[in-house]
């Protein structure tokens, strides 16, 4: 009896797979990079299963990557012998995408006409395994996870279902072959049932794999006999052990791609050794796009944890805070147990010491880019200024340098944010606050009558739109020695001693006449205000309405009431 079950795939990945099978993205070749890097997280992911429990049943004497073409069947197969897949695993990470933001990239995606922005999106989006469809009009799929005693074959063109049954002899791990779409006539440069090309494609993106890369080549003897042999494409060096003049900045860019899971080039590559009492070495790398999640609770990679060379986590929250959350890379620490735990590393001293430093190196590199690169700087703001706000409440001890590498909208330039810092160098003579004014949109801040007396003094506010803003401005006391003061709370001062002996007098006065009308206004409407009082900072406006000094922002209110508080 056969036990070949179909089934269908996920509306989403459904819609993923038909992109590929049209393949609008352009660089084909990344599909084998895509499979290296799988074969290679599931090499890392045996030997540490196989360290943390002894019981496993799991071969780890020969863990490598092997590639092996067929020319005239026109197959490429890419096998490793690493942790595998069951049956289950398989249903639920090849035949859906549980990545978030899937449903947000797709709709996205409907929406671009432009093949362009398309290409960026997938860039952004990263297809992983699903990439083998650009090439191929149908994959196979052997699999047996480590310690497992029986195998799942998984075989789809991609279109809508695929099957899957059982195996009883299946070698540990994954092999994955790819029977190639029909050579096409124009595209020499595509053949991948070719050798040179195939090595030339390792190399170019997969070198640094620390685990051997074997690509089984025939080979013609001189008595006319055919035969086989395996010779390692890659030169399997750590890139973060390297010195920095024997790496290039290409190496660096696809070591990203590897760590990150992002088809797109970094924006900056960060490097720190230390040597003496405790040693580490870390590469990281701040991306050039915020993916899809990183507002997401769920997210899963950041930096990578190593102990000598092993792999030990994805996403190690000990060594980096959340709101440098869209760090990627590598660290390498030396003196840690590789039995080492997510809660142990939370305590531990030496990870504590890393993870100040590596937070110091992430915020310095960021301010040398607005001086040397502000353009990168631009792109990075944009991209990741929400999240590093975060860092201004969760992180006291850089505060100051998180509002240094800041930038908010103003008043000054409508198309460029401003730097706190010239701001302050911008602060008219007698001004002695930074002023703001949190609230939904710009013309909702400077069409209001808040705005007014600032606009007549010609003081310049922060035009505070992000809801992070309302987080943090108020808890953060000073910049630079000069206070933040909203516009909209309480009495704003805004006069020098000389201006206020002069409105002292007028105020006084006007109080007198206007006695009889306040105390009539504030009877009238006391159900709705604590107070009428007179006002100074209007100009045009009749009147407004303001919150005390120590009341929540009406944007504050707004985001309490919506969560349910
Ligand atoms: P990603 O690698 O970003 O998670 P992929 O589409 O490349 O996405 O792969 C999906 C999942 O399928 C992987 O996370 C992994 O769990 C599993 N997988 C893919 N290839 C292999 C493999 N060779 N061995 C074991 N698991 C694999
Ligand atoms: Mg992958």
């Amino acid at each position: 009896t056969t036990q070949v079950e179909t089934l269908e795939f996920q509306s989403e990945a459904r819609q993923l797979l038909q992109l590929m099978i049209h393949s609008i993205y352009s660089n084909k070749d990344t599909f084998l990079r895509e499979l290296v890097s799988n074969a290679s997280d599931a090499l890392d992911k045996v030997r540490l299963e196989a360290f943390r429990d002894k019981d496993l049943a799991a071969d780890t004497s020969d863990l490598h990557v092997e590639i092996e073409i067929d020319a005239e069947h026109r197959t490429l197969t890419v096998r490793d012998n690493g942790i595998g897949m069951t049956r289950d695993d398989v249903v639920q990470l090849i035949g859906t995408i549980a990545k978030s933001g899937t449903a947000e990239f797709l709709r996205k995606l409907r929406e671009t006409q432009d093949a362009a922005a398309s290409q960026d999106l997938i860039g952004q989006f990263g297809v992983g395994f699903y990439s083998s469809f650009m090439v191929a009009d149908r994959v196979e799929l052997l699999t047996r996870h480590a310690g497992s005693a029986h195998g799942v074959r998984w075989e789809s063109s991609g279109e809508g279902t695929y099957t899957i049954e059982p195996v009883e002899d299946a070698p540990q791990g994954t092999s994955v072959t790819l029977h190639l779409k029909p050579e096409d006539a124009e595209d020499h440069l595509s053949d991948y049932t070719s050798q040179w090309k195939v090595r030339e494609i390792v190399k170019r993106y997969s070198d640094f794999i620390t685990w051997p890369i074997r690509l089984a080549v025939e080979k013609t003897a001189e008595d006319g006999e055919m035969t086989r042999e395996l010779e390692t494409v890659n030169s399997m060096k750590a890139l973060w052990a390297r010195a920095r003049d024997e790496v290039t900045d290409e190496e660096y860019t696809e070591f990203y791609k590897h760590v990150s899971h992002d088809w797109n080039d970094p924006l900056e590559v960060i490097r720190m050794q230390a040597e003496g009492t405790f040693e580490y070495q870390a590469l990281m790398f701040i991306p050039a796009q915020a993916p899809l999640d990183l507002f997401m609770r769920e997210r899963k990679r950041g930096v990578q944890l190593y102990v000598k060379r092993v792999f030990i986590m994805d996403n190690c929250e000990a060594l980096m805070p959340e709101y440098l959350r869209f760090v990627k890379g590598v660290v390498d620490a030396a003196d840690l147990s590789l039995n080492v735990s997510r809660e142990i590393l939370q305590q531990d001293r030496h990870i504590q010491l890393i993870r100040k430093r590596l937070i110091r190196k992430v915020l310095s590199t960021v301010k040398s880019m607005m001086t040397e690169h502000p353009d990168r700087y631009t792109t990075f703001w944009k991209e990741f200024g929400s999240a590093v706000k975060e860092g201004l409440l969760e992180d006291a001890d850089n505060r100051d340098t998180i509002l240094d590498i800041s930038s908010f909208p103003s008043t000054h330039d409508e198309d460029a944010p401003t730097t706190l810092r010239q701001y302050v160098e911008r602060m008219k003579d007698g001004q002695q606050h930074i002023y703001y004014m949190t609230g939904e949109t710009r013309s909702i801040i400077e069409n209001s009558p808040h705005m007014e007396a600032l606009r007549a003094k010609g003081f310049e506010v922060l035009v505070l739109t992000d809801p992070i803003d309302e987080m943090w401005v108020g808890s953060v006391p000073q910049f630079d020695g000069k206070e933040f003061r909203s516009i909209a709370k309480g009495q704003v001062d805004l006069d020098t001693d000389e201006e206020k002996e002069t409105a002292e007098a007028e105020r006084e006065q006007r109080q007198k006449d206007f006695a009889g009308l306040l105390s009539w206004m504030t009877t009238t409407l006391q159900e709705n205000v604590k107070e009428v009082r007179l006002s100074s900072r209007l100009t045009t406006s009749p009147a407004c309405i303001v919150g005390d000094a120590y009341d929540v922002t009406p944007t504050l209110e707004k985001m309490y009431r919506a969560s349910g508080q």
